[in-house]
């Protein structure tokens, strides 16, 4: 059975799961809603359970011989053909997920979704590129050779859901994988798009599933599945330990990206200006962004100078409708993370830190949070150890190069870090020592798709990016053939 499909704002969207490439509805639903407008029923979206997980998996075990002897060339041109479909299709994207999550259209119409097809074409082409590494050594010569390792199960979150769910289902594809995906449950219509475009590009039936539904239902009936042959996560640290353990009691390789708590250290020689315009950009999105910078670590010679830039530039912040140009701070996504987001504030008042500016909700009919930003009374503060995942900064200083340093550390997180500074040798000397996958100097959020990413500490297990990721979605075998072997 299939349920109709919805109409929203003119765009077409399945609330079913794609499973062998047909859609197929549940017994049960769950409401997904507006954060733009909460009393806005977008769909009621089919609600999986072990049955949609064990026919998903199922599909894509059976698909699996097919694709995978399809070769990298072969299934190249399936991933183009995909890549092709998401730009011509991006403003219909953009503007579901944007209805969806509330992410800002422009950016998702502008940059976000055309990073998804980015990385369908990027990894097709990687994959083709992949020259085995050869070496000799012991009198023998080594070939590393790369296997597709079988049906991949992908668990994704609900910010960016489009992108984040592309960045991993493509180098599973590349590398001779099938797939099941599982968006969040709070922005679950942008993915059901991409299958539209699967189906559209042809792909044989069962080689990439999706599944929509609750994470404690069907999502923990898909890492435990036993014919699951890689996990790959991106959500919370807490969410990330259970999947962990599910991959763990079935031996299966398994990465997670997850969340953050990112230093932004802006030195005394460096453009304050610049410094003061980035730091601002870590509200964009309602700083529901995992790689922001949220704790401003600022040298005390120009605190009182950045901290006035700071004020100047957030205040140019426009709250409101994420699909308008001029918006650039949009509502939280659901009521619970907003009551979330608003009891870190409270609590870090009742705490005695200080809340410097920002610190109320903008309306009470919304889910919009002001940008916000404390001065926590010790480095201890629950606001500056724990993620909050919104609007929310906290504002330091320090004295030096080695205290900079030592509070950029001083967390369980390492997924990002950003560092302005006008000295080059300062730049490597602080990068060097920061405890983070990924760190930007002078610039944020600039990625280059084949370097590896991921997190240290709570943010992350294993590398994603480039050969990283098709390695992790490979087996590997190493071929050891003695010299002298004749050839023929
Ligand atoms: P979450 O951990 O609550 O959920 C993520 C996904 O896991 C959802 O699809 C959910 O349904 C599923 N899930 C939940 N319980 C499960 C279970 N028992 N078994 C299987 N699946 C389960 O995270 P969220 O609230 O959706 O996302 C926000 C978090 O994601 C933040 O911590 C953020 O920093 C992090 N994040 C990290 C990155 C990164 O690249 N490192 C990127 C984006 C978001």
């Amino acid at each position: 059975m299939t349920s109709p499909r919805v109409n929203l704002d003119g765009v077409e969207v399945s609330p079913d799961h794609f499973i062998n490439g047909r859609r197929v509805d549940s017994s049960h639903t769950f409401e997904d809603r507006s954060p733009l407008d909460w009393s806005w029923k977008l769909a009621d979206v089919a609600r999986g359970t072990t049955l949609e997980a064990h026919d998903a998996v199922g599909a894509a075990l059976d698909a699996f011989p097919a694709w995978a002897a399809f070769g990298v060339e072969g299934r190249g041109a399936f991933l183009d053909r995909l890549a092709e479909l998401i730009d011509a299709n991006i403003e219909r994207i953009a503007h579901v997920e944007c209805l969806d999550m509330a992410m800002l259209e422009d950016s998702l119409r502008l940059r976000v979704i055309a990073r998804g097809a980015r990385n369908f074409r990027a990894y097709a082409q990687l994959a083709r590129e992949y020259e085995a590494r050869r070496w000799s050594s012991n009198g023998t010569d080594n070939v590393v050779l790369r296997h597709p390792a079988g049906p991949t199960v992908v668990i994704t979150p609900w910010n960016a859901p489009f992108m984040l769910s592309t960045w991993k289902c493509a180098p599973a594809l590349a590398a001779g994988n099938t797939v099941v995906l599982k968006p969040a449950e709070w922005s679950p219509l942008s993915c059901s798009l991409l299958m539209d475009l699967v189906d559209e590009a042809g792909f044989p039936p069962g080689v990439f599933n999706l599944v929509q539904g609750f994470g404690e239902e069907v999502g923990a009936a898909l890492v435990n599945d036993p014919r699951a042959r890689r996990i790959s996560f991106t959500g919370s640290p807490e969410t990330g330990r259970i999947i962990g353990e599910a991959a763990a009691k079935n031996l299966v390789p398994f990465t997670a990206e997850l969340g953050g708590k990112g230093p932004f250290i802006v030195f005394a020689d460096a453009d304050l200006d610049a410094a003061a315009k980035m730091a601002a950009v870590m509200f964009d999105d309602g700083g529901q962004v995992c790689l922001a910078g949220t704790r401003l670590l600022v040298e005390a010679s120009i605190f009182d100078d950045f901290v006035e830039r700071f004020r100047v530039e957030t205040s140019q912040h426009v709250i409101g409708d994420s699909r308008h140009e001029a918006t650039t701070i949009s509502p939280l996504i659901h009521p619970e993370h907003f009551a979330r987001v608003k009891g870190f504030v409270e609590r870090a008042r009742a705490h005695g830190d200080t809340v410097l500016f920002g610190g109320e909700e903008v309306s009470r009919q919304g889910l919009w949070y002001q940008p916000t930003v404390i001065e926590p009374l010790s480095n201890n503060s629950e606001v500056v150890q724990r993620e909050i995942f919104g609007p929310v900064l906290t504002l330091q200083r320090f004295e030096n190069e080695d205290e900079a340093v030592e509070l950029a550390n001083s967390t369980k997180y390492g997924l990002s870090a950003v560092i302005y500074t006008s000295s080059q040798k300062r730049a490597v000397r602080v990068g060097e020592k920061i405890r983070a996958g990924t760190v930007w100097v002078n610039c944020f959020l600039v990625r280059d798709l084949t370097a590896p990413f991921g997190g240290i500490g709570i943010s992350g297990v294993g590398r994603e990016g480039g050969d990283y990721a098709l390695d992790f979605y490979s087996d590997l075998t190493t071929l050891q053939i003695k010299e002298g072997t004749t050839h023929g």
